[in-house]
């Protein structure tokens, strides 16, 4: 699909423009400083995501869906990214990975989550396991035909309190030639089951009023039918899911960048000192310089990526260069932003201290900076046979 011409994603982008803009941008600041999104707000965007068929746009037609492309996806990401993602999740776009769900496991998770009736949470990271996902200690041993799910998740994160979570777990240990290797599986379990305790966790300042949830499981029983996709095999179903965020965060990044670098052009061109607008001493415009061309060299990347996704050719190093270097370019483009701004630039008045607060979880979750660096160099060195 050409993003540049196709009259559908003008259309598209337009649509999901106006939507951020009058039900999102309002609300920004007093989100922020409540720190939570007042219910009647975050129904109200539901609603309205439901009413412009953007609600679970990104899932098939033929479970209920939107349909959309993945290029389309990119597209409405950077819209969604230049608002906070306290906001912009209640229009949901639900975890693809439920997509792998059988025809009962369908009925009861995936289509009320198309719907709306439902909402989930994808629960990967523990106390003790962030970067090192191999490290979890969260486990599932058998018992007959059941599971008896026990430990700890936390930083897991959604809009409001979930009805399920997509949980993974460790049930056992295979041989691979690279040694031993906890076998993963992914569980769906209901919030409310016996032995489950979901509860909100520590209060992120990035994205005030978006959740982060402490998951506990004692002793809790899962018949095999909890089980998402194959047993041992979950890391692999995430994976794919995984790289595909990667791009959905490359593009929400994009889109954040272009807002901040808006906010700092307009201050740059009227604010005076000397005489003269700030914009025109070249270290400040040296800044918007730089700006835009690195926010020109993300958007291209994405564009690359979504082109090779598209293909079905999307490698994992792909999705980590996008990852990667969108969220340093929006980082970058965010701290300049203060600079610019100077002392009014920290000011609780001033929106550009949310953005740059917001901007710097984009290099932390999805797999930090670091953590794409390893994929990235393992995809040079590994045909080498290093
Ligand atoms: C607001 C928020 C929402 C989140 N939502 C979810 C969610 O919904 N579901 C979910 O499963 N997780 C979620 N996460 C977790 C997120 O993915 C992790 O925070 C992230 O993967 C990093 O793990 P960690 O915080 O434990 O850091 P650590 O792994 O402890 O890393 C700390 C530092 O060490 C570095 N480091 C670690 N290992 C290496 C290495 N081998 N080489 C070089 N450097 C290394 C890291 O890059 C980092 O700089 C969320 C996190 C936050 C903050």
């Amino acid at each position: 699909m050409n993003m540049e011409t196709s009259v559908e994603s003008d259309l598209l982008i337009n649509t999901v423009r106006r939507f951020v803009e009058t039900e999102m941008f309002p609300h920004e600041e007093e989100v922020d400083r409540l720190g939570h999104v007042p219910e009647e707000i975050g129904r109200a965007i539901e609603a309205k995501s439901k009413e412009l068929g953007l609600y679970a746009c990104n899932l098939p037609e033929e479970v209920g869906g939107g349909g959309l492309s993945i290029a389309q996806m990119a597209l409405i990401e950077r819209e969604y990214g230049k608002t906070s993602h306290a906001l912009q999740s209640w229009a949901a776009r639900p975890t693809e990975l439920l997509m792998a769900c059988d025809a009962e496991q369908r009925e009861r998770y995936l289509f009320p989550a198309v719907r709306g009736e439902k909402r989930e949470l994808f629960a990967l990271t523990e106390p003790d396991a962030g970067s090192d996902v191999m490290g979890m200690k969260t486990n599932a041993r058998r018992e007959g035909d059941d599971w008896i799910l026990n430990g700890s998740k936390h930083f897991i994160s959604g809009p409001c309190m979930p009805d399920f979570a997509i949980v993974f777990a460790a049930t056992g240990v295979e041989e691979t030639p690279r040694g031993p290797r906890k076998r993963v599986t992914a569980f769906l379990v209901d919030v409310g089951m016996a032995g489950f305790d979901c509860r909100e966790g520590t209060r992120c300042v990035s994205y005030r009023g978006y959740k982060t949830f402490e998951l506990h499981f004692d002793n809790v029983r899962l018949g095999p039918e909890q089980i998402l996709g194959e047993e041992g095999r979950g890391l692999e179903l995430s994976g794919k899911w995984l790289g595909m965020g990667r791009i959905w965060v490359g593009a929400t990044c994009c889109g954040k960048a272009e807002r901040i670098l808006e906010m700092a052009t307009d201050w740059a061109a009227t604010r005076k000192q000397f005489g003269k607008p700030i914009g025109t001493f070249q270290a400040t415009g040296f800044r918007l310089a730089d700006g835009a061309m690195n926010l020109r060299a993300a958007s291209l990347l994405v564009n690359d990526a979504v082109a090779r996704a598209e293909k079905g050719v999307m490698s994992d190093a792909d999705a980590a260069m996008v990852k990667v270097y969108c969220a340093e370019m929006l980082g970058k483009i965010a701290d300049d932003a203060v600079q610019i701004f100077g002392g009014m630039g920290l000011m609780e008045e001033m929106p550009i201290q949310r953005f740059w607060r917001d901007s710097r979880l984009e290099r932390i979750w999805d797999g930090t900076s670091e953590i794409q660096r390893h994929i990235i160099t393992r995809s040079i060195l590994r045909p080498l046979g290093a």
